[in-house]
């Protein structure tokens, strides 16, 4: 069962590779009666938080099945982070993707060192190798959220907050499949039940807000969008991150593509970051007060900067390259 110990015990793991990254004052977002930080997981290596569950669930393999190898089908943060945890813990990383992914990405996977095995038109067809692998070659597949150790890595984010900031009241944490405020919810509750969490997801296809107000988890129709990285299904048969939602995340906001752009331009004007999408969504949360749930210590996590360059300056110069 996940718990707070799983928490702490990833917490070593984690550090082999992980930053404790800064919770730095956000001047810009502050204000008289309301102090913002930012927890800054922009700068970890491969660029976003997903290096911490990627470590974690690596760890806690057995040495024969760090040698039969890991496996995924992830081509953005999660495959990176799997491919890089995989070549710092001596294993075997296999990233599985469609005839689709463009050449970059591709490229950028295998700089890190991993196999890259390109295989039919479809994320499905992606998965369908890894299926294959995992049953044929014995690999061992981590998934990008809906595993003890995944989310238990990213729960250690929780904890560093809490620990650099005690008289936090509220974190906002960019939502998509759940093991990032999963974990963060669950560390920062076991130590203060008093702490509101704040899930953020993109109302273009926003799977787990839609499963939470069914009760259960449904597919949604995938559609682009800035903030990319919150992309995306939780799962039909998700066993571990629709349960935390419901039961520890206290509000969930949507924005439109407008607002993403606004918190992506913010960030870069007034804290001179550059972040993706996903990862200035709790911007217009504050800034635009969208959420009742907003204390007066407000802790927002700025998730991961990957974000193609080209895209980032036209959103910059105003555009909003997939409508509003
Ligand atoms: C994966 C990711 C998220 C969302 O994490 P989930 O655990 O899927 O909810 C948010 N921001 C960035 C940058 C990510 O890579």
């Amino acid at each position: 069962m996940l718990s707070l110990q799983k928490i702490l015990q990833a917490r070593p793991t984690v550090s082999k590779v992980a930053v404790k990254t800064p919770l730095a004052l956000s001047r810009s977002l502050s204000g008289a009666d309301r102090e913002v930080r930012l927890k800054l997981e922009t700068i970890q290596p491969t660029g976003s938080f997903k290096i911490r569950g990627a470590m974690n669930a690596i760890s806690n393999l057995s040495d024969a099945e760090r040698q039969a190898g890991v496996v995924c089908a992830s081509t953005g943060n999660h495959g990176r982070a799997i491919a890089f945890a995989a070549q710092q813990l001596g294993a075997k990383a296999t990233i599985c993707m469609s005839e689709l992914v463009p050449q970059n990405k591709v490229d950028a996977i295998r700089e890190i060192g991993a196999d890259v095995v390109i295989v039919g038109r479809s994320q499905d067809d992606a998965q369908r190798e890894v299926n294959r692998l995992v049953q044929e070659k014995g690999m061992s597949e981590i998934p990008p959220f809906d595993h003890e150790d995944v989310i238990a890595g990213q729960g250690t984010i929780g904890l560093e907050i809490v620990e650099d900031w005690p008289e936090v009241d509220t974190i906002i944490v960019p939502l998509s499949g759940g093991g990032l405020v999963g974990g963060i919810a669950l560390a920062a509750k076991s130590v203060s039940f008093d702490i509101k969490v704040i899930g953020v997801s993109m109302k273009r296809g926003a799977a787990m807000a839609e499963s939470l107000k069914r009760g259960r988890p449904i597919e949604v129709e995938e559609q682009p969008s800035l903030a990319d990285s919150l992309g995306g299904g939780i799962g039909l048969h998700n066993e571990l991150t629709f349960q935390l939602a419901q039961e520890l995340v206290d509000d969930v906001i949507l924005l439109d593509e407008k607002q993403i752009a606004s918190g992506m331009q913010h960030m870069y004007h007034n804290e001179g970051l550059v972040t993706e999408g996903a990862a200035a969504v709790a911007v217009p949360v504050i800034t635009e007060q969208l959420s009742p749930r907003l204390g007066k210590n407000v802790a927002f996590v700025v998730s991961g900067c990957n974000v193609d360059m080209q895209m980032f300056e036209k959103v910059i110069a105003g555009e909003l390259p997939y409508g509003s």
